[in-house]
């Protein structure tokens, strides 16, 4: 048993009105949740999903790298740290990750760690200043990063989902279709307890207001479900796809929004996961309760 998380920045559940909301446009079969504002767990066209709040309790818009600390480890960082925190990962946020992120917990009970996400040169040079949240996650947990080489071979994703934009920048990585990325997500899960993916365009495409992007992006990540979906079997892998705060899903605004962002779960056991998700918070820790009671990692961690 396998879990996928797969990270998309900048989603929230908006109004259901085509207006302002991508999500209300695009012509998904998965995605078809993030509109209206369900108050607890519901299932829709076969997608449980579970509002959560991303505002922390904290003042102010909620923010990437607070909201992504708090992910991956169930501390609310926004609430340790004072503040939301924006963009990269900081000293404190480091603090907070260190040993207590899902990668560093799983791996420490046995499991199979990976991040999908293919790096190019430029950071294994070392010539990134800034780290985003998983970045760091990855290091402290002493975890090998995937490169361009895996990439061409089919063993990562880009963030960008079809290689395009590596491509842009001159390196020489086949375009791949959404949904075969898709499969090689699925395979890369199926051989690991616990996968991350990260795609952060579509929180971008919110601060462009730029409509027809978000529902080009939304249309592409539905065919990466329908990739991942289609080659894995429900009872060997729990998909979930969440965010860390809300953004794209209303195009009134170029900044954040503190609507709920919708956590979206498929496979066998999501609902017992589902019931303990409120707030970003409760993300790892769910997480980590599925994976143990699933024999997936052996529980010598937990307290
Ligand atoms: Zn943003």
């Amino acid at each position: 048993m396998s879990v996928l998380m797969i990270f998309v920045d900048g989603v929230g559940i908006g109004d259901d009105n085509p207006a302002v909301n991508p999500f209300a446009r695009a012509r998904t079969r998965h995605l078809v949740a993030a509109s209206g504002v369900p108050d607890r767990p519901e299932l829709r066209a076969g997608v449980l999903v579970v509002p959560t709040d991303a505002t922390l309790g904290v003042d102010g818009l909620p923010q990437s790298a607070s909201g992504q600390t708090t992910l991956l480890t169930g501390i609310n960082a926004a609430r340790q740290v004072g503040r939301h925190v924006h963009g990269f990962c900081t000293k404190a946020l480091a603090g907070i990750l260190d040993g207590a992120s899902l990668f560093a917990r799983v791996r420490r009970e046995g499991g199979r760690v990976t991040f999908a996400n293919a790096y190019t040169p430029e950071f294994f040079r070392g010539e990134r200043r800034f780290l985003s949240v998983t970045t760091v996650a990855m290091k402290q947990a002493g975890l090998p990063f995937r490169d361009l080489d895996d990439l061409a071979r089919g063993e990562a994703v880009f963030h960008d989902i079809t290689n395009r934009d590596v491509r842009e920048r001159g390196y020489h990585v086949p375009e791949v279709h959404p949904e075969e990325a898709g499969r090689r997500l699925a395979r890369l899960a199926l051989s690991h307890d616990f996968t991350m993916y990260e795609h952060f365009q579509t929180d971008q495409a919110g601060h462009a207001r730029d409509m027809d992007r978000a529902v080009l992006l939304l249309e592409q990540l539905d065919l990466l479900l329908d990739g991942v979906l289609g080659a894995s079997d429900p009872d060997e892998l729990l998909v979930v796809m969440t965010s860390d705060h809300g953004n794209v899903e209303d195009l009134t605004t170029r900044t954040h929004t503190k609507n709920p962002v919708p956590t979206m779960l498929w496979g066998t056991g999501r609902e017992a996961v589902a019931r303990e998700i409120r707030t970003l918070a409760d993300v790892a820790p769910a997480l980590l309760r599925y994976l143990r009671k699933r024999g997936a990692i052996n529980g010598a961690d937990h307290a």
